[in-house]
């Protein structure tokens, strides 16, 4: 074989590879087919299932809602005491021009009867009193107002602590939602190819029978024992799984069993999973992740 000879055959084992990579999954048998598309609607379940436990917790934070209210009621405590406190120093400013008034009258000769100013005079006095006791409450209030101010600047740093995480634990969330939308619409077009390279009836079949068996049409065993009823199966039927193209049911269940699905890598013979990256969804098998 001379170097052009060699070359040729290189080209064509290259170009071989290159169909079987574009069109490999038209030569896969009809059973290996069904499992893929059960592997997809798993993934499509457990993501729709993830999203809306994430919609769940995006929709309500109940630590911020909780110090949000609480913030609420005290700063309405706050208000009312604030009303408060106006009204005494109302109450006390009328008070003391009331003083200046009588005190005014004792001493500018209006009143001359010693009966009247003694009256006077007492009432100033317990003028007096009141005026000390409004200036009281105003300290009282004062001490209360400072006391809320206080507990407010404590709740509303917490508050706002928990609203920036709240920010960043929902864009977390969001960008999460959005990584999984993206998932599963790979996952829908790769069921979709799948799907179309297989017969409108087989296809048929499969969603009916999915939708009889929780969701669960095809289904593998483990040793002698069918994975989804735990019952074992017979050996003869064990054999013409492992080989057969054609459809073997569980004789319990009625499920199709499907030989579990290979890496896509090429040459590994270990059995895949589904895997997604942004671009693509692919079975492989823990060594060859994607
Ligand atoms: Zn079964
Ligand atoms: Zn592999």
């Amino acid at each position: 074989m001379n170097l052009s000879d060699y070359n040729r055959v290189l080209i064509r084992s290259s170009i071989y590879d290159v169909l079987i990579e574009a069109y490999g999954s038209h030569y896969m048998s009809k059973i290996n087919k069904l499992m893929k598309l059960q592997h997809y609607d798993n993934a499509l379940e457990s993501i729709g299932d993830e999203l809306k436990a994430l919609e769940k917790k995006l929709s309500k934070n109940e630590r911020l809602e909780a110090v949000q209210k609480q913030l609420a009621e005290i700063s309405e405590e706050q208000a009312s005491h604030i009303k408060k406190m106006q009204a005494v120093e109302i109450k006390t400013t009328e008070m003391g021009d009331r003083i200046k008034k009588e005190e005014a009258q004792l001493y500018d000769g209006t009143i001359t009867n010693a009966k009247d100013l003694e009256n006077l005079q007492n009432e100033i006095k317990r003028h007096k009193n009141l005026y000390s006791s409004f200036e009281d409450e105003e300290l009282e209030l004062l001490s209360v107002l400072e006391e809320l101010d206080a507990t407010i600047l404590t709740i509303s740093t917490e508050e706002e602590k928990e609203r920036s995480e709240w920010e960043r634990i929902s864009q977390e969330l969001k960008s999460t939602i959005t990584s999984l939308e993206n998932n599963s619409t790979l996952i829908k077009l790769a069921k979709e190819t799948d799907s179309d390279t297989l017969d409108n009836e087989t296809v048929k079949d499969y969603e009916e029978l999915r939708a009889r068996k929780d969701g669960v049409a095809v289904t593998h065993i483990q040793g002698n024992t069918c994975v989804s009823c735990y019952l074992s199966i017979p050996d003869a039927l064990k054999r013409r799984i492992t080989t057969a193209e054609n459809t073997n049911y569980c004789p319990n269940c009625k499920r199709i069993i499907a030989p579990q699905l290979q890496c896509t890598h090429k040459g590994c013979t270990e059995i895949g999973a589904l895997q997604i990256n942004q671009t693509t969804a692919e079975f492989r098998c823990t060594q060859h992740a994607i």
